[in-house]
């Protein structure tokens, strides 16, 4: 029978009795097994993210079954479908009222680029308004593109250091996004 773990280790020093890692890799474990997503759908990508909250796919595996509507009390941004021109400034809102440390999803065609809605009221993209961590290309995404999206986020998370939001680099990506 299979062996299994709760959760894979972080990088670190592995002997009789004892294992030694740094603080940032247990932060970074602890981060990306417990985020807090706050669903911003506003059309059919929307409705693939119910069905992958549902049972058959069950998010809650991944330590986010609480689904948060407060962006102050968010991690994960996940942008779900069409997002017109009006909608950008209110997008960027809960963007910049969530706290740091927070990660940016992008699902499906038309939050990435705007889809098949070339148009004057639709934004290309919500890469234009706020910056985005991982693209989940589809129209729509399957549910289990949606989760490797998430997946690739908890990558992420788990091998950033926990100063990569102090960093210049950062700190110049969001200067260019004009967020303070
Ligand atoms: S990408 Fe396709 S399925 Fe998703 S919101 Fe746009 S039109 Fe709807």
């Amino acid at each position: 029978m299979e062996e299994l773990t709760l959760a894979q280790n972080p990088k670190g020093l592995e002997g009789e009795g004892f294992f030694a890692t740094k603080l940032s890799n247990v932060i970074g474990l602890a981060r990306a097994n417990s985020l807090w997503p706050l669903p911003f759908a506003t059309s059919c990508c929307g409705i693939e993210f119910m069905a992958t909250m549902g049972s058959n796919y069950d998010l809650a595996r991944f330590g986010m079954e609480r689904m948060s509507f407060s962006p102050r009390q968010a991690d994960l941004l996940m942008v779900m479908g069409t997002i017109s021109k009006k909608m950008g400034p209110i997008l960027r809102q809960v963007y910049e009222q969530m706290a740091e440390p927070k990660w940016v999803l992008s699902v499906g065609a038309c939050a990435c680029s705007g889809g098949i809605f070339d148009s004057y009221s639709v934004l290309q993209g919500i890469d234009k308004v706020i910056p985005v961590d991982v693209y989940v290309p589809g129209c729509p995404p399957r549910p289990e593109q949606i989760i490797d999206g998430i997946m690739r986020i908890q990558d992420l998370v788990k091998t950033e250091s926990i100063r990569r939001r102090y960093t210049e680099e950062y700190r110049t990506l969001l200067e260019s996004y004009n967020i303070t």
